[in-house]
């Protein structure tokens, strides 16, 4: 399969629909065989710079199984740097797909995340919208330290095939990656904010501005106390990143370029 990297960080550079039937065919191909586990994670701009200064983070980004380009960041710095990024494969788009094409495989899923009570207005619109797919657990993201083992078991005896954890990056991508033995299930994505969206708590960005690369307006429209930061500075970052990269890669090319030319000329 094409893994190109951007920043360091293996992408499965792929379309939605494809992201979607490999997310799946783990679910599936996994029940039974528990020991095989796979981590999906998303990378978008602000995930990039966080892996730049984390390195625990980027590491468990680049041992993740599958790695999509999420947001117009990844799509400007893929282009940049070489590396054409094919879909905008973000997981708020990517889930309802996944549930939709999940129609036939009997999913079991476990949601974890969010305030208390959005975990459980996601599994009512589930039930509501896609009642083959059967949602066997969920629990809020602000457990206490001391809950977490419980956390952990309860998730393990679900029987969960897939399990969303929607706690924000890099927390949730550690988390997986610590507790990944335990949690008994085929699959687990960080999800970031997406119980949010579907549990009706935070309006989705227009469609429009989905389409032209702007949600993360809308988003810092919606919270900008929160989100004032990371895209203020981040995003300049980001590019300055991309612009830095680009300009190293171009240094090294003439020079690879004439040693390849020298090996050739001495073979
Ligand atoms: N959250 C949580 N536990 C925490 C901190 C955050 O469950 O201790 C949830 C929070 O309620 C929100 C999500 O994690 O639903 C973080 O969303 P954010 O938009 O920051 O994630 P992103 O998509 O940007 O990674």
């Amino acid at each position: 399969m094409d893994r190109p990297t951007l920043f360091d960080i293996p992408i499965d550079n792929v379309r939605m629909d494809e992201a979607v039937g490999l997310i799946l065919e783990r679910a599936q191909e996994c029940s039974g065989e528990k020991e095989r586990f796979s981590q999906v994670s998303f990378v978008n701009a602000d995930c990039a710079n966080i892996a730049a200064r984390n390195t625990r983070y980027h590491q468990v980004l680049q041992s993740s199984t599958l790695v999509f380009a999420d947001g117009i960041g990844m799509r400007i710095a893929g282009r940049c740097l070489g590396v054409p990024i094919v879909d905008n494969v973000n997981g708020t788009d990517l889930f309802p797909q996944l549930l939709t094409a999940a129609a036939t495989s009997g999913l079991r899923v476990f949601l974890l995340g969010g305030r208390p009570g959005i975990a459980a207005a996601v599994q009512s619109w589930i039930e509501r919208d896609y009642p083959h797919v059967t949602v066997v657990g969920v629990e809020h993201g602000y457990f206490r330290p001391d809950e977490e083992d419980d956390v952990i078991q309860r998730i393990a005896a679900s029987d969960a095939h897939l399990l969303l954890v929607a706690f924000g990056a890099p927390r949730q991508e550690e988390w997986i990656q610590r507790h990944r033995a335990r949690l008994g299930v085929s699959v687990a994505i960080g999800v970031g904010g997406l119980f949010d969206y579907y549990s009706g708590r935070i309006p989705r960005a227009p469609l429009f501005m989905r389409k032209c690369g702007l949600e993360w307006c809308w988003r810092w429209y919606q919270e900008p106390r929160r989100l004032t930061r990371r895209y203020l500075l981040g995003n300049p970052l980001f590019l300055l990143r991309m612009l830095c990269q680009s300009s190293q890669a171009s240094q090294a090319k003439p020079a690879g370029s004439a040693e390849k030319a020298v090996r050739h000329k001495g073979s």
